[in-house]
């Protein structure tokens, strides 16, 4: 039996009473504003209240992986949910966390990573990293080495700790003043003049391995990410990777990282790590970061940091199962013909006048849109957001980044599918701008 919604009631209610995320209140709230009511998902699809059926172009914000209602996820959160929902994980734990930081750790070489600190999402992550940083250096009797270095336009979340590292304007002023020190470069030559980057006050460099997502998807130069290895190393500077977004499979490999086989001091997980399915984020680090905070509980060396929810079950049993599918369905040795597929059919869009550059790295690419003369579009004429409106005429459901058109599909999208994507995303340009 198919459930009955009553789409009209839900967005007065909407409207009325929820305040949704980095969004324009008042032109959501106007009447002839009319919000998806997502319903159900399936594989690749998702649909509304109306019924009608979406390819979820942009993964649900970036976070699902194998696709939605995946049979095994699903299981393993229900049979999660029959034992326990919830558990404290202070002062004592539970089999699914333990099961998943054993796992995690097992994919860098002679388990160099191998202590994992669970929280909630993205930002937690990088909030745990920083001060896992900092009080490291504290510890070993240097605090003063206090200071992040981060890359222009990057963006690693909204928490102080996390916002204060990011590199875009209009998310990230509103905190000016309240923020950690961060010094920001946009290219790691910089860091050779540098003032206190060698063994100085600089504890940590973060930044979003080969491609960086919230600024529209934007390569690094191949190489880069090793020379920053090197240059950190060499300073005695700790590397922190945001794999937030890059992670699980997105960019073909398992982690991005191991593109240019580096590994970090600090790799923060979250979106993909239980699939999509749950809020869950991991913090993976070394056993010489991990010593430094061992001692007599008078030494004060204790990380005091946590949230109610840390190394929550059901998204630890979600985890799990995404980690297992992995290898049962072979995702990405069968990842691999479908991104070549997806970089013929991007190509394919290369002849429409506005379309002025295509990013493309595994499963991730990013469309931006310009005037044929290669200037851009006023921000506030919303062009992007527009033509992704157009697209979901077309049964694709996405979202922009200014006028970036980000598709990055469930990494279970099947080759027909990845083309109904990039038809829509055609027709909707076309509708958007007319023919130049
Ligand atoms: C989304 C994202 C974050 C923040 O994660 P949340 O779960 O939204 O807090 C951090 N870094 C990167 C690279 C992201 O894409």
């Amino acid at each position: 039996m198919r459930d009955v919604w009553n789409t009209a009631e839900l967005e007065v209610l909407d409207k009325a009473h929820l305040w949704h995320p980095f969004t324009p209140m008042r032109d959501w709230c106007e009447l002839d504003h009319h919000p998806l009511v997502l319903v159900r998902g399936e594989g690749a699809m998702l649909e509304d209240s109306e019924g009608r059926r979406y390819l979820d172009g942009n993964s649900s914000i970036w976070t699902n992986i194998h696709g939605h209602a995946h049979p095994a996820i699903n299981q393993a959160i229900r049979d999660q949910l029959d034992r326990v929902a919830h558990v404290s994980f202070l002062g004592t734990t539970n089999s699914p966390a333990i099961q998943l930081a054993t796992k995690l750790t097992g994919f860098f070489s002679k388990n160099y990573l191998s202590r994992v600190f669970l929280s909630d999402d993205g930002s937690t992550a990088i909030e745990a990293a920083m001060k896992m940083a900092v009080q490291f250096w504290q510890n070993q009797g240097h605090p003063k080495k206090s200071r992040f270095v981060a890359f222009d336009r990057a963006y690693h979340g909204d928490t102080l700790g996390a916002a204060s590292l990011g590199g875009i304007g209009a998310f990230h002023k509103r905190v000016a003043g309240h923020e950690f020190p961060v010094t920001r470069i946009s290219a790691p030559a910089e860091l050779d003049s540098l003032p206190g980057f060698h063994h100085g006050d600089v504890a940590a460099v973060v930044i979003e391995p080969l491609l960086q997502g919230a600024a529209g998807m934007r390569l690094w130069p191949t190489g880069m990410l090793r020379e920053l290895r090197q240059k950190c190393d060499a300073a005695g500077v700790f590397l922190i990777l945001d794999e937030v977004m890059t992670g699980f499979g997105r960019t073909g490999k398992m982690f991005a990282c191991q593109h240019e086989e580096v590994v970090p001091d600090f790799l923060c997980l979250a979106k993909g790590l239980t699939g999509g399915y749950l809020p869950l984020a991991a913090t993976l680090t070394t056993e010489r970061v991990f010593s430094a905070f061992l001692g007599d509980v008078a030494e004060g060396k204790t990380f005091y940091y946590g949230h109610s929810y840390s190394g929550n079950p059901l998204g630890c049993a979600a985890a799990l199962a995404n980690l297992e599918i992995f290898e049962r369905e072979e995702t990405l040795q069968n990842l691999a013909p479908k991104i070549q597929i997806l970089a013929h059919l991007l190509d394919g869009l290369r002849d429409i006048p506005f379309v002025h550059e295509i990013r493309h790295l595994g499963f991730v690419a990013g469309i931006e849109v310009r005037r044929p003369d290669g200037t851009e579009f006023p921000w506030a004429d919303r062009i992007g957001a527009n033509i992704c409106l157009a697209a979901r005429r077309h049964g694709l459901l996405t979202r922009p980044v200014l006028d970036t058109i980000v598709f990055m599909p469930p990494l279970c999208t099947t080759a027909e599918q990845l083309k109904t994507g990039t038809h829509a995303i055609r027709q909707a340009i076309g509708e958007v701008l007319g023919s130049a």
